[in-house]
């Protein structure tokens, strides 16, 4: 068992490591359309500090890291530092968040460090409904995208963020997709993290979105999911891939979270909801040794909150904060 050990006994086992606040897009649910204030680069984790810091949460009992952001594949130098990422002692797992429109020209070199799990994200199967959703007229080059990671034998999941007068149209075609596809479609609850204090609670819960589905397929399966994952998973018999629904803001699954984030300014997170605990940049920069961070970590993790109500209780500073600045 590693030492990360929350008080309620959670043993945290997964990092989320965001390497840049930047992106290409401007999806409504994450950030405003203009006005967005990106950080200085030096105000970034270095991709050497990241390094120093992934390797001392492996040490202390994290196995797999998900690479999010902002946008991972904007960042300069992303490739160099996944592949050196990969040969870590002890990190058997990485994975990536993007939303598909840069990885074209790296998919031999992920799948050579042994990268194969990748989230797109995609809220709509309609060009028009992409656009007004991300504000960039993408769609082509991440359906395009979407494919070629298949074709290269990628375990691709599709994240899809379901909202009224957004994509509800979308659901029942993106269910269709995992027929004659071996995608996992997950449908996430709409969460606070927009970047402005607009967000009023998600209309569409996972109960709306299981109803929706299940009414227009009464024969869904439930499929077994792993002990701390975040989405409950079905599948239409005979199709070949899958689809989940994550209550990401209802957030039932809290009791079994082993997840931890670090953002790319180095803010460290012990729950989504939560606002930052101690930032390890800073403590790296002002000269700490291994043992220093580590306590850090440590405190930080003792002290995290029961669940996401918990910990947005004690949020005054970041509850409508950008997903591309939390680390998605
Ligand atoms: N740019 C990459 C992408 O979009 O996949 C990675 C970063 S993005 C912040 C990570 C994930 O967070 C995406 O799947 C996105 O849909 C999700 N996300 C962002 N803002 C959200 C919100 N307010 N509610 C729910 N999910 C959100
Ligand atoms: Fe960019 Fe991802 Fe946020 Fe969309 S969700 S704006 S792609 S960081």
């Amino acid at each position: 068992m590693g030492l990360l050990i929350d008080k309620y006994g959670r043993e945290l086992t997964y990092l989320r490591l965001s390497v840049t606040d930047r992106c290409n897009f401007r999806c409504y649910y994450c950030m405003p359309e203009e006005g967005m204030k990106f950080v200085h680069r030096s105000h970034l984790l270095s991709f050497d500090e990241m390094y120093q810091l992934a390797s001392l949460f492996c040490s202390l009992g994290i196995s797999k890291i998900r690479i999010t952001g902002g946008e991972p594949f904007v960042r300069t130098g992303i490739i160099p530092f996944l592949r050196k990422l990969s040969q870590l002692p002890g990190l058997d797992e990485i994975t990536i968040t993007s939303n598909g429109t840069l990885q074209q020209r790296h998919i031999q070199a992920l799948r050579e460090m042994g990268i194969s799990k990748i989230n797109i994200s995609l809220d709509s199967l309609d060009p028009d409904r992409f656009f007004h959703i991300t504000r960039r007229d993408s769609f082509a080059t991440v359906m395009s995208g979407i494919h070629d990671l298949m074709d290269a034998g990628f375990d691709v999941k599709l994240n899809c963020v379901v909202a009224e007068n957004k994509n509800i149209e979308d659901i029942l075609p993106f269910v269709a997709l995992t027929k004659d596809y071996p995608l996992a479609v997950r449908f996430l609850e709409e969460m606070p993290f927009n970047g402005q204090e607009t967000f009023t609670g998600a209309q569409w819960t996972y109960r709306e979105i299981y109803e929706h589905i299940s009414s227009a397929h009464p024969e869904i399966e439930k499929l077994p999911s792993e002990a701390s994952s975040t989405s409950v998973n079905y599948k239409i018999p005979g199709y070949k891939g899958s689809f989940g629904i994550i209550p990401s803001f209802s957030r039932t699954f809290c009791g079994t979270c082993n997840r931890i984030r670090l953002s790319a300014t180095g803010e460290l997170r012990t729950c989504l909801y939560g606002p930052p605990v101690t930032n390890l940049k800073d403590v790296l920069r002002a000269g700490a040794n291994v043992e220093t961070l580590t306590q850090e970590i440590l405190a930080a993790v003792a002290n995290r909150a029961k669940d996401g109500f918990a910990a947005e209780a004690g949020n005054t500073v970041s509850l409508h904060e950008s997903m591309s600045v939390l680390g998605g």
